[in-house]
């Protein structure tokens, strides 16, 4: 495969318990290290069922694809390898960023809500159940996200799940996909495979969404292992007094981000707090230094911090399993210290203990799959739009360093979610755009929804018309889109 050598990386750095070279020793994963053999498998017939679009992933970026999908008429199937919709939404990030542009950093700038449409219909949807506060304003910090969109992460997962079923998507939960057939340039079908057994999935048009480009992979896609962040494992923090946390970060000038909100059903609450880490005890930082423990945290509840990070480098692409299972159980180690020195050194956190773990490590970028165009650094900051825009917008994960010009917005164009030489498959979320740059603003959680949404529609169009992704007239698709509540600017 052209431009990939899978599991290596220029950039490797030994993290302490992983070795450099990413192979394994000790314990039970000697096992890694025995001699390879081979198994010649047999073939066998598969049962086979027929959709109009099949939807590889129901994180972020998957949900609203294929409830985009669905809600154009197409007979849509969703594959989704955990027991629960959300990905990453669910169980690594903070807030979400962002509905709005960043209008509070450029002094006399509009405030506007850039992405709605479903996305917006899910924080709806969760405000009715108490699992969001909405976009309250930030207190402090507001030049890097004017808003803060905090989510209760449990009931994002069960509405979503409900409103994927409500649209008619096909919900196939606990389903690995783990192959592609191909027909030339096109993909005909998927492997997928559950305890209900092994199957093939065909369909006319095949969305992404898996975050490692696993389908684009398979279907023989070009793609980079950039390996250029950090992995990392968050926890959810229970029996914290936030009133003496905040007390404790305020008292030291070490505040650094401040929202308030709904919580626990009482307004003007703390929602998301982040302290600077600069005038903490010695003892604690340079320990969470080592640990790799930042606290941008945000949470929905009292006496709960929804997200403590714990970050480190894998020396090797996250695509390599016996690395990640040895990162997976460095992580569990850090997550215990963590909590320790929160118990030490942090008031409030006395009695602290880990509420909620990720199933496994989450991931910033596994694969980059190659597209038609790959977005640019420019593209970004001078708030470039297409004559093909999808989307608009307005975030930037690097904020202060890199924003997007006077809180305006960018467009990310059709072509850059179109598959390089193959016919009908799309991608949307983290795995698009190469430039750990421009990266750093379209693989926040709000930009992969929307690029779901312009894919899941694209794709339920191209299977109606029966026509590959660049033969999809885009004034049909931008119609859609508006008829659907997506904004655009530019
Ligand atoms: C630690 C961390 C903190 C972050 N903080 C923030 C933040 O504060 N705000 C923000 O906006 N963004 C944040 N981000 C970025 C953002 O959360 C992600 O980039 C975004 O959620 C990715 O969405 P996605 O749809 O590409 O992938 P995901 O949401 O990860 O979805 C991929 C889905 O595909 C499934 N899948 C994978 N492979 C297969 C397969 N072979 N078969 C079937 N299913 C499969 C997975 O189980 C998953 O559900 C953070 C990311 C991380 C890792």
């Amino acid at each position: 495969m052209a431009g990939c050598k899978p599991g290596s990386s220029p950039n490797s750095k030994a993290e302490p318990g992983i070795p450099e070279d990413g192979t394994l020793k000790g314990g039970f994963f000697e096992a890694g290290n025995l001699k390879r053999e081979t198994y010649t498998e047999s073939s066998r017939k598969l049962p086979a069922r027929t959709f109009d679009v099949v939807v590889a992933g129901g994180g972020t970026a998957g949900v609203v694809a294929a409830l985009a999908s669905a809600r154009q008429g197409a007979k849509t199937i969703l594959v989704e390898s955990k027991g629960y919709t959300g990905g990453t939404i669910v169980e690594g990030g903070t807030a979400l960023h962002s509905f709005f542009n960043i209008w509070k950093a450029f002094p006399g700038v509009e405030k506007r809500q850039v992405v709605r449409g479903i996305p917006q219909e899910i924080i709806d949807r969760l405000m009715k159940v108490g699992g969001t506060a909405g976009h309250p304003e930030m207190s402090v910090g507001a030049d890097f996200d004017s808003v803060c969109t905090a989510i209760d992460t449990e009931l994002y997962k069960l509405i979503t799940f409900e409103m994927l079923v409500e649209s008619g998507v096909y919900v196939c939960v606990n389903t690995l996909l783990t192959g592609a057939i191909m027909d030339g340039s096109a993909v005909k079908g998927v492997i997928a495979e559950s305890r209900s057994g092994r199957e093939a999935i065909f369909a006319r048009a095949f969305v992404d969404c898996t975050a490692y480009g696993d389908l684009a992979a398979y279907a023989g896609a070009d793609f980079t292992e950039p390996n250029d962040y950090d992995v990392c494992n968050s926890i959810g923090m229970g029996n914290v007094d936030i009133t003496r946390l905040y007390d404790f970060f305020k008292s030291r000038n070490d505040i650094y981000q401040l929202c308030y909100g709904t919580r626990g059903g009482e307004d003007n609450k703390i929602i998301r707090i982040q302290g600077r880490m600069v005038n903490v005890p010695d003892e604690f930082k340079k320990a969470a230094d080592e640990i790799g423990m930042t606290m941008t945290t945000t949470t929905m509840h009292d006496n709960y911090l929804m997200f403590i990070k714990f970050n480190m480098k894998v020396p090797v692409s996250p695509t390599n399993r016996d690395a990640v299972a040895m990162t997976d159980l460095e992580l569990r180690k850090r997550q215990l210290k963590g909590v320790e020195l929160f118990k030490k050194y942090i008031p409030g956190c006395e009695k602290a203990f880990i509420a909620r773990t990720s199933p496994t490590l989450t991931i910033r970028r596994g694969r980059c799959i190659t597209c038609d165009y790959d977005i640019t650094h420019e593209d970004v900051i001078e708030a470039r739009h297409f004559d093909d825009d999808i989307l608009s917008y307005g975030f930037h994960d690097w904020a202060p360093t890199y924003m997007v010009r006077d809180g305006k917005t960018y467009g990310i164009p059709y072509k850059a979610l179109l598959v390089k030489g193959i016919d009908n498959l799309l991608v949307s979320g983290m795995m698009i755009t190469s430039d750990r740059r421009p990266h750093m603003s379209t693989r926040n959680t709000v930009s992969c929804m929307g690029q779901g949404q312009a894919s899941g529609t694209a794709a339920a169009l191209c299977a109606q018309k029966n026509c590959g992704t660049r033969d999809l007239s885009y004034d049909l698709l931008r119609g859609t889109l508006e008829k659907d509540e997506v904004y655009f600017e530019g």
